[in-house]
């Protein structure tokens, strides 16, 4: 039979990331915002709940989650920040390709020492170019093979916790003439000689989570440093998205459920007219509205990562769910903000910090056109298969359709 309830251990989990959230981030989202340095903290006591490299196997060092665990706790934390959300979930970002396309002693060589490590390490998950944003086939930085080891040449950018990362994952080609076919994946030490950190971006929200410009020049890696083999980079790099979009999605659920919570407090408070607004209609329908969505996209969250964690593919499912979830977050907020009147827009109330946080869940990991390019080519396909039923008639038999 279908159960849509949570087990006592997922229940017990998603209590103990919000109750983190309740604790160390909600409270502190302004200043998090406004300090303008690496949430360090945070992360180390994320790492100490037990909340940080949530998928890494528990052998490695990692929490072993399956990704159903993953979005029940990036929605907990979204709840409290979008901005810190993204800090902790690139995390899991840039370990991902690693646990797709690495062996097991690739996992005990350079993935363990770090997620043991007491003192959280992170990574960063390096595929954006200045010239390859939505068309990742196009990226420019060249590895070649020299003798026993890879040589790396290029730039990356939008590098999320790159400047702080202990780990790189670099999505690297052998041939850019050549476009996905020659794509390989290497892990890239962050220290390693000729990896030169460039500017921050400077952004309109999020700014508990950092991006930066990264160069490559003539850095050399060891030969077990790349996953798998050229030409499975592209794959990587799909079947690492497939993933974290669910988690993306999950953190736009977060956001979204936030502001109808935010919203509804106000609404039930602040008074007009001598009632509460609440009471008007064109409030409470915002309302409903709003919840409508944040409940639509945490079902089609949860379904995507449960089709992953089934080993299902779930690329149609994982990039709607990113629409839905992060069309609702930005959605909500924004109707956070108005029911909230001249309050919503200042400072000393979260409804425009999310409204801002909101509108980059709709551009990373794939824009939110690139999700409906991905869902519409795989909708095309799939309606080959499809019979509708429907048959034309003329004069009353059956006719060919004129498009078959
Ligand atoms: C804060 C932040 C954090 C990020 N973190 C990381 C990270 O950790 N690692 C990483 O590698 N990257 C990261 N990125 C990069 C991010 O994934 C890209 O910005 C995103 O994929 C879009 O690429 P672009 O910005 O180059 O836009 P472009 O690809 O230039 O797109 C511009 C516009 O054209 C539209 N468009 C493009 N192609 C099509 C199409 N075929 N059909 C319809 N519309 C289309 C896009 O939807 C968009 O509206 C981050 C970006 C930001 C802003």
């Amino acid at each position: 039979m279908v159960d849509f309830s949570l087990s006592k251990h997922e229940k017990e989990l998603f209590e103990k990331a919000m109750e983190f959230t309740r604790k160390y981030i909600t409270p502190n989202a302004r200043e998090l915002e406004e300090a303008n340095e690496f949430p360090w903290e945070i992360a180390q006591k994320a790492k100490e709940a037990g909340l940080m490299h949530l998928h890494i196997p528990k052998d490695i060092g990692g929490q072993g989650y399956t990704l159903f665990e993953e979005t029940l706790i990036a929605e907990a934390i979204g709840y409290g920040d979008a901005g810190v959300a993204t800090t902790l979930l690139a995390d899991n970002l840039a370990f991902t390709p690693i646990l797709i396309g690495s062996t097991q002693e690739q996992l005990e060589k350079y993935i363990k020492p770090l997620a043991s490590d007491p003192k959280v390490k992170l990574g960063a998950f390096c595929l954006t170019e200045r010239v390859a944003g939505s068309d990742a086939a196009a990226i420019k930085t060249v590895a070649e093979k020299d003798g026993d080891e890879w040589v790396i040449n290029g730039h990356k950018c939008f590098a999320t916790s790159g400047h702080v990362a202990s780990i790189l994952s670099v999505f690297t080609t052998t041939d850019p003439e050549q476009g996905y076919k020659t794509m390989a994946c290497h892990m890239v030490p962050a220290d390693a000689p000729g990896v030169k950190i460039g500017f921050l971006e400077n952004k309109m929200g999020q700014s508990a989570s950092f991006q930066c410009e990264i160069e490559f020049k003539d850095v050399r890696v060891p030969a077990d440093c790349i996953l798998g083999k050229v030409g499975d980079g592209f794959k990587i790099a799909m079947q690492t998205l497939d993933k974290t979009r669910a988690s993306i999605a999950a953190i736009g659920v977060g956001v979204a459920q936030r502001a109808v919570h935010e919203a509804a407090k106000f609404a039930n408070h602040r008074r007009q007219f001598g009632q509460k607004i609440g009471k008007f209609q064109g409030i409470a329908f915002l309302l409903a509205d709003m919840e409508a969505r944040a409940m639509a996209a945490r079902w089609a969250t949860r379904y995507a990562a449960w089709l992953a964690d089934k080993g299902m593919r779930n690329s149609k499912e994982s990039s709607l769910a990113k629409v839905l979830a992060t069309d609702a977050a930005m959605l909500n907020a924004t109707d956070c903000v108005q029911i909230m009147g001249g309050y919503g827009y200042l400072r000393e109330y979260p409804a425009e910090q999310m409204m801002r946080g909101a509108k980059l869940l709709q551009i990373y990991e794939g824009t939110n056109q690139i999700q409906r390019v991905v869902a519409s080519g795989l909708i095309l396909k799939e309606s080959k298969e499809i019979d509708t039923g429907f048959r034309l008639k003329y004069d009353g038999k059956d006719a060919p359709n004129p498009w078959e």
